[in-house]
This record gives C-alpha cells, structure tokens and sequence, in this order.
C-alpha cells in the first residue's frame, strides 16, 4: 500500500484538535513554570508537529508522551510496517536527547515515541565529550531538530562514581576515569552540599552540560543564536517515571 508522506504524518500525529486543552507554549516560556504546566495537563492526545516543528512544540510532545508513560497509557507510536517503510530514506526526529546508558532510562520509552522521532545519544552520566557535540551538531545542522534535552536521571551510577572518586579518592580504573573527568566540574559545585548530595549533583551535571552545549562554539552557539535551537535539562525519577524540567 502506498501511503503519501502527508498520510502518515497525518495518520501518525492523530491531527483531531488534540491540542485543546493543554495548548502549546509561548514563544518563551518560562521553564519553572513547566512543572506546572505538566501536572495541569489532562490531554493525552498527540500534538499537531510540523514537520520542522519549533523547540516549543517539540518540548510539549515529550512532555505529552512522558505523562502518557507515567499515566500506563502508552500508545507506542511509529512502530508500524508502512511507518518503518517510510523512514528508510530520510528521518526527521523532533527531538535531540543526550541521556544516560542506564538500561532503566530509554529515552523512546519513557516519552512514548517510535521509529524515527528521537536522535539520541547515550553515554554514562551523559557527559558532553566531542563524539557526542559532533553528534548533536550533526542532528541540528543537517537534520534540523529544533530541540536538545539534556536527560539525568535519579541514583545515576556514573555520577555516584564521580562523586567518590573526587571527595573520598574511591579508585577509579581504565577508561572510566574519562567519564569521571567530565563529571567532576558538577561534583567540585556540590562539595559543601549536605543533604541529598549525589542528587544535587547530578541535577548539578545536567546543568553543566547544558551549558556546555549552550556554549559550544561555532555550530551550536550559533543555532541557538539564531533561534533555531535550545537546550534544556531534565531529571527522571526512577520511581515513578515522571520526567522534571530543570530551570538552568
Ligand atoms: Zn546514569
């Protein structure tokens, strides 16, 4: 069967209105104001996506798909035959995620999407090495999604690691010390924090790596002046599968 490429974006995104209720963002919207936003929502349906959709509309299909997730109504999209078939010869993913390899934060999991909808790359602790810039560059430049979540996630092993490698001197070996490296600049922000330490850094190396990408130079730097990309940093609980928005 031949399907157009109006037809399934169609058929895929459910186009029924299914933006009342909920609404899209404005131009700016304010991130502490997102949490918010998220628990006042009772839309599950998908959002109508251009198919260059802005970073707004982007953000609020991941913020549809998680609470879809943490609501067990999932609906797991784009996993069809005619779906995969349409993909062979070009992708056009909505959303760049950097996220931990922990296997308890898949990223298409937890925001409910499919086949072609997210560019993700994985790495322990999602540090921002050049592998990974190169890859998010690639994403936004060439394939032009609109939108990088930095993804932590909570009792993230990585950064526990980091943590007693850098205030207790735990041994670290082989190439493990990289990832450890990268991570430290978070740890060394938390070092007089008393409670809840790991958690605060790892909301900590999010935000470090936020601002890592939000300053590299020249491509993203450059997007992001333009307005043709942001980046935002969030943390998943492992309990109840609810992903947070952090204000950076
Ligand atoms: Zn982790």
């Amino acid at each position: 069967m031949a399907l157009s490429r109006r037809d399934l974006l169609f058929a895929a995104l459910g186009l029924a209105g299914g933006a009342a209720g909920t609404g899209l963002f404005h131009a700016f919207w304010p991130l502490h104001d997102l949490n918010h936003r998220i628990a006042a929502s009772s839309n599950h349906a998908l959002h109508a996506v251009a198919e260059v959709p802005s970073a707004q509309e982007a953000l609020q299909r991941l913020v549809d798909g998680n609470k879809r997730f943490v609501d067990n109504h999932l609906q797991h999209p784009h996993c069809q035959n005619h779906w995969r078939e349409s993909l062979a010869q070009e992708q056009h993913p909505f959303a760049i995620v950097l996220g931990c390899s922990d296997s308890r934060v898949p990223p298409e999991i937890i925001f409910d999407e499919g086949l072609g909808d997210l560019f993700v790359i994985r790495q322990a602790g999602h540090v921002a090495d050049d592998d990974t810039i190169g890859s998010i560059e690639y994403a936004a430049e060439h394939l032009h999604v609109p939108l990088v979540v930095v993804l932590g996630h909570e009792s993230c092993g990585a950064v526990t690691a980091a943590l007693g490698a850098v205030l207790h001197d735990e041994p670290i070996e082989g190439h493990v010390l990289r990832i450890v490296d990268d991570i430290s600049p978070a740890i060394h922000e938390v070092r007089e924090v008393q409670q809840n330490q790991l958690d605060a850094a790892i909301r900590a190396n999010v935000r470090a790596v936020v601002r890592k990408l939000t300053e590299s130079g020249p491509v993203l730097r450059s997007l992001i002046r333009k307005q043709k990309l942001r980046v935002v940093g969030s943390y998943y609980n492992l309990h109840s599968g609810a992903v947070e928005w952090l204000t950076i």
